[in-house]
């Protein structure tokens, strides 16, 4: 029996603008005091109309370039009906059929693709806030969220690893931070992952598809592996039990409990003629023209692969370079390169002594790139041996220590100089010879 996890992902991403999607309140939420930054817009108000947000338009479409896609020309928001208590307007404003940016891709280290089906603009919803007020269990809602812009990254299921979703999720999260569309915190719900799995089953019968499963609002990467690899083998277990193999209808949404580190039921899905999806008569279509989308492709930075790149073309171990770009420390990239043109200092070295925090890339870099490099003989193995010959030598010597006279340790470190023509280090000398004489 072969088995092949085939692995999607859904990455909701909420943007950094000063205000709303659709109105004026700021768009910074988290940690502000419940309902006060809410307008008949953003609450669902009869007669209220929504304004787009143009900043918010250009990060979906500078996060749809920057993952390869195509803008599509003609495009338009459309209703997405649902109920839900956080949701003043008893819909969302979303993107169906004619997303801002569709098609593009993502190479993982291996240099496989992995497929982005559309990246499209949406609004947040509120906060429901359960808790216990004058010992009545109620759920409070807090509507500072509501129309919030978020983007949202939608994959072909490509992956067929939960490893290979981790790489997909850190890369993505590395692109939306290098672009500066969002800080993408995880922990303040910024970035939020829903994968969807099923499992490809080979054996003498046939080929077999398990039924979709899509979970729900994950807020950690490891999370997201623990939840898909529980989902593997449940869903392989399930599939050997009852048989029942994907349909177009069957596909069902589970959570994921963290602690248990299992995914459970919560509903079987609606399909999209559940939303009953219809154009946003409040927001006319965009026509968005070819110099608009030039003049955002021109904002977007060196992205993390092409920067790991450029360094790895100094000399630059991958694995360092990797460190600076996700730690996003530009004044170390910009020493590493600058200095690379400086015969006196090897840029692989730089990078590994940067990246161990032995030199501080803000002081003079080349005073401790030569201090560093200088560094003689720190092995205390080889320098042990020499200084051992060289007391098994010395016996009176040793004895006038052992009586208190303390300063021939200059006398052994002299001599175990010699015997390394200058090259040990003078501190772990100094730090073995000690040791040796007090055995
Ligand atoms: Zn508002």
């Amino acid at each position: 029996m072969k088995i092949t996890p085939l692995i999607g992902l859904e990455v909701h991403v909420e943007l950094e603008t000063k205000s709303k999607m659709f109105c004026g309140c700021p768009a910074d939420h988290f940690g502000k005091a419940p309902n006060t930054q809410t307008c008949p817009v953003c609450l669902g108000l009869p007669g209220a109309l929504p304004v787009p947000n143009q900043k918010a338009i250009e990060s979906c479409i500078k996060i749809g370039l920057a993952l390869n896609c195509s803008v599509n020309r003609l495009s338009k928001f459309d209703r997405k009906q649902y109920f839900y208590p956080d949701l003043p307007k008893g819909y969302q404003i979303s993107q169906y059929d004619q997303p801002f940016c569709s098609v593009g891709f993502l190479n993982l280290d291996s240099g496989k693709k992995i497929g982005i089906e559309r990246v499209h603009q949406e609004e947040d919803t509120g906060k429901l806030q359960h808790t216990v007020l004058n010992g009545e269990k109620v759920t409070l809602v807090d509507f500072n969220r509501s129309g919030v812009p978020l983007v949202e990254i939608v994959s072909m299921p490509d992956m067929t690893s939960s490893a290979e979703a981790k790489e997909y999720l850190k890369k993505i999260h590395e692109i939306i931070r290098a672009i500066g569309v969002s800080n993408a915190d995880m922990e303040k719900g910024q970035m939020r992952l829903e994968p969807t799995v099923n499992v490809c089953i080979e054996n003498e019968t046939g080929i077999y598809y398990t039924p979709l499963v899509e979970i729900k609002n994950i807020n950690s990467f490891n999370f997201a592996v623990q939840a898909i690899e529980f989902e593997i083998k449940r869903q392989v277990q399930e599939f050997e039990k009852s048989g029942i193999e994907k349909t177009a209808t069957n596909k069902t949404t589970r959570g994921y409990d963290s602690v248990k580190k299992t995914t459970f039921l919560q509903r079987t899905k609606e399909e999209a003629k559940d939303y009953r999806y219809f154009p946003e008569p409040d927001i006319p279509p965009f026509i968005i023209e070819e110099d608009f989308v030039e003049r955002i492709r021109k904002e977007i930075p060196l992205l993390p692969d092409q920067e790991i790149f450029s360094l790895e073309k100094l000399g630059v171990e991958k694995k360092d370079a990797k460190i600076l770009i996700s730690t996003q420390n530009r004044l170390a990239i910009q020493i590493v390169h600058d200095y690379s043109r400086d015969d006196r200092i090897d840029s692989k070295k730089l990078a590994s002594l940067i990246v161990n925090g032995k030199l501080n890339p803000a002081q003079d870099v080349l005073v401790q790139y030569r201090n560093l490099t200088k560094i003689g003989i720190t092995d205390t193995t080889q320098l042990t041996q020499i200084v051992q010959n060289i007391i098994d030598g010395n016996p009176s010597i040793v004895a006038e220590y052992k009586k208190g006279k303390t300063n021939v340790v200059g006398f052994f470190i002299g001599q175990a100089m010699k015997e390394t023509k200058g090259a040990a280090n003078p501190k772990t000398l100094s730090d073995v010879v000690t040791e040796l004489l007090n055995r």
